[in-house]
């Protein structure tokens, strides 16, 4: 078993765990800031750890192209590539393979593609996916799914979740054949894993139908997929309320691509153990600073003379150092540090966040961060 519950808020669906890979462990809930192309955006591994990051998302299709999974794996794989020595996760592609739009045509095979760097033809397949992950060294690994835009109709929605069903099988049958290909003798280390995706839109019953089939084939994480796509919060909350009663409770939960540090506080009230997102690192480098009252722009006239940190209950080294006033002046400078200092406050807050989060859930407090987080509503 590679999860382990170590408690269970009283009074909402809270959890709070351990999951084991072969890089170390991660404490749950999580926070995954996002390495799209084997780096975290302006900011170096050291200062990751630092921040104790536990475990960090690269993109798949990203590293596909560029540099080629088989050139990474011929370099050490991606842990010693980009110089980290902590659990990575990796997506399968898809999901940026389905963004691209008109470069893509889709069928029950898999998904052929132009490469938006070269518009090179490419097939990526459930098979291809796992492989791609495989090479790169992942600990957690996602099957390929088919990522169906918002809104879809119950038709579309039907037929998109029933091929991920489909893919998810052809992933885990592949998983099982290469994954030993990997493995080192006499290693003693937790295996690589393969979670599965729920799809299903916003319908109740397709969602329900993923969520039994899955488990049926039995991975060991289960991802709510196809959130966070356009649909309104309330209904986001709703979908993961349907969902989590067919997902095992001695299995992570994983919440791809959200969201606000409100979302987060949210979820894991319903349930949700992971989560992956781009904002506090995007944000940071358009100048949107997290603080416990809301986000600033630092941009703004007002923090011209502000001699006051970015938010005076944080404990980062950028608030403990520098003003607003000087962040704004990197900033309408376009200098690299804006990017830099304004991704470790970003972060930090993003993890501090987390951190409190499962603080709460030990101290069977839950209830009270959750309040906080409707009272204020500050994200
Ligand atoms: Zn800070």
């Amino acid at each position: 078993m590679t999860f382990e519950l170590l408690t269970k808020d009283p009074n909402t669906k809270a959890r709070r765990g351990r999951l084991q890979t072969q890089h170390g462990a991660i404490e749950t809930p999580v926070f995954m800031p996002v390495g799209t192309q084997a780096t975290v955006k302006a900011i170096m591994p050291d200062q990751l750890r630092d921040l104790n990051v536990e475990v960090l998302l690269c993109n798949s299709y990203h590293l596909f192209l560029r540099p080629g999974h088989e050139t990474v794996a011929r370099l050490g794989g991606l842990h010693r590539f980009m110089g980290w020595d902590r659990p990575i996760l990796t997506d399968s592609g898809g999901f940026q393979v389905f963004s691209l739009n008109s470069l893509r045509d889709i069928s029950d095979d898999g998904v052929r593609f132009q490469s938006h760097l070269d518009g090179s033809s490419h097939f990526l397949s459930p098979e291809l996916a796992v492989d791609i992950q495989s090479a790169l060294g992942s600990d957690i690994m996602m099957i390929l799914d088919d990522c169906l835009a918002y809104p879809a109709s119950h038709f579309d929605a039907d037929r998109s979740m029933k091929r991920s069903l489909a893919w998810a099988q052809r992933c885990r049958k592949h998983f099982e054949t290469v994954g030993p290909l990997y493995e080192r003798p006499g290693d003693t280390r937790p295996a690589r894993q393969l979670f599965g995706i729920v799809q299903g839109s916003i319908y109740p019953d397709l969602r329900r139908e993923s969520a039994e089939r899955l488990v049926a084939i039995d991975f060991p994480g289960y991802a709510i997929g196809g959130l966070a796509v356009g649909e309104p919060k309330p209904l986001m909350y709703e979908i993961i309320e349907q969902v989590e009663p067919y997902l095992p409770m001695e299995k992570p939960r994983y919440l791809m691509g959200v969201g606000t540090p409100s979302d987060l506080v949210e979820a894991v009230a319903r349930g949700v153990d992971m989560f992956d997102c781009v904002m506090p690192t995007r944000h940071a480098r358009n100048g949107w600073l997290f603080t416990k009252d809301g986000h600033i722009v630092i941009k703004h006239s007002k923090y011209k003379e502000d001699c006051e940190p970015v938010d005076s209950t944080c404990g980062c080294p950028v608030c403990r150092t520098y003003s607003r006033a000087y962040l704004r002046h990197l900033f309408l400078a376009n200098e690299i540090l804006s990017s830099v200092l304004n991704t470790i406050h970003n972060l930090h807050f993003y993890l501090d966040t987390i951190r409190r989060i499962r603080q709460f859930i030990e101290f069977h407090r839950f209830d009270d961060i959750l309040a906080e987080t409707r009272r204020t509503g500050a994200h």
